[in-house]
Parts: C-alpha cells; structure tokens; sequence
C-alpha cells in the first residue's frame, strides 16, 4: 500500500500534476435484506473525463492463488447519469462492463453481489451477519486503481457493528448507522476485509500496536485469556523483524463448524477456526495459525515477490517464491510458538522431524520442485487431483523445510551470532523501506548470497529449482542435532480406501506400486478377494498381513463393469528419518540459540 501512495506521489511529481485523472470515486455497500445474501453496491464516479469508462470485477482474492471468477456471482449491472438517465452498459468480457458515459458529470454504477461462500477469501451475507472480502465485492475501473476514495457501510438495520482495518472517515457514523471509510487506493480497499453484524470486539495492546479481535460466533474461548496469548504471539513476531508497520490492527474471527485456516492483509486478518477450538490440545493449532497470518504482515505482504503487488486482478499472478512466503511463514508460525514459551525444545524438534518426514516420504517431492510448486500454485497446489500426492509437493511444507535448513546453515556459519531473523530484516530493509517495492527472484539470491558472505547458487540450483535431498545429517549437526536415516523396506500394496455407502472405494494408487502395476485405478470399487467378498474397512487389514510376493485376486468394479484383478503384493522404502540431541559445550550453545 506504501509502495502505491509513494508511487502516485512520485508521478505527480514528475507530471507537474497534469496527467492524474482526478477523478472521485464513493462507493456505497448496502445489504437490505440479508436473508437473500445479496450485497447492493453503488459506485459513484465523478470528474472522470472520458467518454467511456470500465469497470471490472477482479478473478481472485490476494493471498489465495485461484482463479475464482467473483464476476460470477454479480447481477443487475446498470448505470446512470447525474440526472438519473440510464446509460448504455455492455459486458466485453467475463468480468469486463463497458459504460457509454457520454457528457454526463458523474456516472453512478449499481449491481448487486451474491454473497453465500463463508470463507476467508469469499463473502457472505445473512441475517446472523455479513462479511465482506473486497475483491469479491468491490469492482474496480480500469486504469484507475490508484484513486482514493470513500465507502459508506449501510449496515442491515439488526447489525449494530462494523468493524474493518480502514481508517474511519472524519463523516464518522449516520444516525441511521451508516459509517464512511477512506481508502488510498483500491488495493487498500480491498486489502481490508469488512465484519458487519452484531459480533464481540475485544482489544489488548502489544509491540506498540492496538490490537482489536472481532469475533463472530460463539466457541469455547476466554477474552482474557485470548488477550494474554495473542499479545504475547505478536510481541514475539515483531521482535523477528525489530519493526511493527502497523498502529492498529484488526483480527477477524470466524467461530464456525469447518475452519478452514486464514487468510493475511496488510493491516487485518481473517481467521476462520472450528468454534470449539479454544481449548485443550486444539488451542495450540489456533495459537500458530494466529501466528502464521500476523508473520504475514512482514513476509508477503511487505517483503514480498516483486510479482504480488500491486496486485493484476485480471489474472493469475505468476511468482516461483511462494516456498519463502508459505514456507518461511510456516517455519515462523511454530518457531514463534517455541519462543514464546508454547513448545519446549523437544517438542519443538517433533515439529521440525515431521515435518521432514513428511517432505522426504511423499513421492511428489521428488517430482515437483518447489519453485515450480509455487509458480504452478494455481492450477496444481489448489487444484489438487487424485494423483497430487504422486506429483506435487507443496510450498509450505517443503518451503518450512528449507527455512529450517537455511536457519540451522546461517546459525552455524556466524556461529551463534545470526540467524533467519536477520536475513528477513535485511530483505524488510533493503527492499521494502530502502526502494519500497518487492523482490526479484535474481534479487533474492543476491541477498542471500550477499547475507551468507558465500555464493549460494548450488542451493537454489539443487533444492529450489530441483527436488535433490538435502544433507540433513550434516546441515543440523553442527546446531546439535543428530539426524539418522531409519527408512527400511516394508510390505506395501499401494492403495488407499474409502468407504462410501458401504463400498470399498480405491480413493489412491502410489506411484510404482503393486496396485499400479496390476492395473487398479482409483474410483473402482473392490468387491472381493481372492474369491471371497470383502467389506469396506476389511481390506487395510488384508494387506497389512501380506507378505510381498504374495498373489491378490481382486474383483472389481468399475464403471459397473465387473473385472478381476490379479496383483502381486510389493514392499515399498518410505524415507523416514530420526532426529535427537546430541551436543558438546559448542553445539549445545549453538542449538540454545537457534531455538531460544
Ligand atoms: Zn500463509
């Protein structure tokens, strides 16, 4: 957002203020009748001097790289003059209207938005509450992104409260509940995800920034509690960069059955979590997702792909460094949890082991790197098929991974003295405070090279663009950790089964594997074995008793066609890999460092 005001700034400038269409834009957000989940908006432009005008409804939500066509959901586009004359709109494309403006003074759109997809990317409307995500709301006119502007909230007549990261106009709130907000450009509108509805706010103070949570819903959570961990999670965070950009902060909670995880802004961030999540085991998983979002505010939303803003909302946004924005995020998220005093070392260490484990054992990583899994996020990693786990990898994980492996190399190498943290002060440094924009990726191997005093292009070459395996073993033994190989071959079938409906239902095949190799596919149904009949829930426990080069008869059913399967049961060597303590006086003050 910065980055975009310094921007227009710097044209002004250098255009003697001639060239800027200073052009007004209000828009208006009306929700009347809540239970038919629509959102009326109303954009009024003014001073805009050519004869026609676009407006566009953006293909995706920053943050969650999927094309989600939010046109879709728009209807009644129309558009008129100061006088109220209808003028002539047409669609151009799928998320494109084209407006005749003529002479007129202003141009006053309207449409409505169907809002019935609760997610943390997507917007939602009844009369419990209404929840705006810009992008999917707010069109934009082409070309003039950069405006500034005002949006007056009109909330339903039962809610009593909005509560969003924009700054509150001097208008203040109507006496009818209306309250205007100012926006600097629209990528900051649309980067301040709206809650309007009856909710609870509660606020607590931390690293120098107000803090406010809204939580919609109820769940088993204590305010006070709440306060004493959140602000201890976000003091730690900011200690890692040294620099909190933020005043005010907003937190926007979803308390509902299926959480599904959250999603980062700039200065906000909605989380939606299962409502019981607030107690017992589960609170720790809440505890590093609030972790994960609010690290956000550093690594992708200020250090950043040069790619991810100012955003195109017309199409997919190409960057291969979703490993460091996803996956040094997800490193931070428990390593944040582990400083703050959640994790012991130990249990910290589990964290770390499996999720190596994981990485090492999928066979996708040994297919996709995890440069490609971040360009190809879009089509691959949130369009996953049956075949995923053969062929991907994702980002966060591999990418926490490599965090980890680049931390234990950098505590080593400066022996005690540096870690992560100060690479990513640098890149906050250098890149957004020093030239206000992101990175490239040749940019981003220059400073880490530049921060390592050692070429590192064999990493980037060997486990960003390529899927080699790290020396594990040697990269964490001089951090005190001893990592040992404990993979062996064990009797493997290489299926996996669900029941739908009473059927036992092929929903996997791995790569390479006995099921491969006799032709089992997934969606048949298997019906017997070795000519008996088999249930669904049976047959985990059939192959958990074979021994490899035993003969399977399988009688399937696919596509309603019956057909016999004949397999020969195989083993297969997951990697997996162990990892203990192991110090002298040298290591073990390395190791107490890197995690304090
Ligand atoms: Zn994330």
């Amino acid at each position: 957002m910065r980055k975009n005001i310094f921007a227009l700034f710097i044209l002004l400038v250098l255009s003697g203020f001639s060239t800027v269409n200073a052009m007004n834009i209000q828009y208006a957000l009306k929700m009347p009748k809540p239970q038919n989940h629509y959102f009326e908006v109303e954009m009024l432009i003014e001073d805009y001097k050519e004869a026609t005008l676009e407006v566009k409804m953006p293909v995706w939500a920053p943050g969650s790289y999927l094309v989600r066509e939010f046109a879709k959901n728009v209807n009644l586009v129309k558009a008129f003059d100061e006088k109220g004359n209808t003028l002539t709109v047409q669609k151009t494309n799928k998320n494109t209207w084209k407006i005749q403006k003529g002479n007129a003074k202003s141009v006053k759109v309207k449409y409505e938005v169907y809002s019935f997809e609760l997610s943390v990317r997507t917007s939602f409307l009844d009369l419990t509450h209404g929840y705006v995500s810009g992008t999917g709301v707010f069109m934009y006119i082409e070309n003039q992104q950069e405006n500034k502007g005002k949006l007056i909230v009109y909330p339903y007549s039962g809610f009593k409260k909005i509560s969003t990261a924009l700054p509150k106009a001097k208008e203040g709130m109507a006496s009818d509940g209306a309250e205007t907000f100012e926006f600097s450009n629209y990528d900051q509108l649309v980067d301040c995800p709206i809650e309007i509805g009856n909710h609870i706010e509660f606020s607590f103070q931390s690293a120098g920034v107000n803090h406010r949570v809204a939580m919609y819903g109820d769940g088993n959570f204590d305010v006070e509690q709440l306060k004493k961990d959140m602000a201890k999670i976000t003091a730690t965070a900011t200690q890692v960069i040294g620099e909190n950009p933020n005043k005010e902060y907003l937190f926007i909670i979803h308390n509902v059955v299926d959480g599904q995880g959250g999603l980062e802004h700039i200065n906000s961030t909605t989380l939606s979590v299962n409502r019981w999540t607030y107690q017992g085991g589960e609170y720790i998983g809440f505890l590093s997702l609030v972790a994960h979002e609010y690290f956000h505010l550093w690594n992708v939303k200020r250090i950043r792909p040069i790619e991810l803003g100012p955003f195109n909302y017309d199409e997919e946004n190409y960057t291969s460094m979703l490993w460091v924005m996803e996956g040094f995020t997800s490193y931070y998220d428990e390593l944040l949890l582990l400083r703050a005093g959640y994790y012991t070392q130990e249990q910290y260490i589990q964290k770390v082991l499996s999720g190596l484990n994981y990485v090492e054992g999928s066979e996708g990583s040994r297919v996709q790197p995890v440069a490609h899994a971040s360009f190809d996020a879009w089509i691959k990693s949130y369009r996953p098929n049956e075949n995923s786990a053969n062929t991907t990898m994702t980002y966060y994980s591999r990418g926490g991974l490599l965090a980890a492996v680049l931390d234990a190399k950098i505590v080593a190498k400066f022996n005690g003295k540096k870690c992560l943290d100060n690479f990513m002060q640098k890149l906050y440094q250098d890149f957004y405070k020093k030239l206000i924009r992101g990175f490239s990726e040749a940019e981003f191997q220059k400073a880490l090279s530049d921060f390592m005093e050692e070429d590192m292009s064999a990493f980037f070459r060997d486990y960003v663009n390529d899927t080699r395996v790290p020396d594990y073993k040697s990269i964490f033994a001089p951090v005190g950790l001893k990592v040992e190989y404990i993979g062996n071959a064990k009797p493997s079938f290489g299926a996996s089964f669900s029941q739908s409906n009473g059927k036992a239902m092929v929903k996997g095949i791995r790569v390479n594997s006995a099921a491969e190799n006799a032709g089992l596919s997934v969606n048949d149904e298997v019906i017997g074995y070795n000519g008996y009949r088999v249930e669904a829930g049976d047959l985990d426990g059939i192959f958990a008793g074979l021994t490899p080069g035993e003969s399977i008869n399988l009688l399937i059913s696919r596509d309603d066609v019956l057909l016999e399967i004949k397999a020969i049961m195989g083993s297969y060597e997951r990697p997996i890999y162990k990892m203990t303590f192991d110090n002298n006086e040298k290591t073990l003050k390395l190791r107490n460092y890197w995690l304090r």
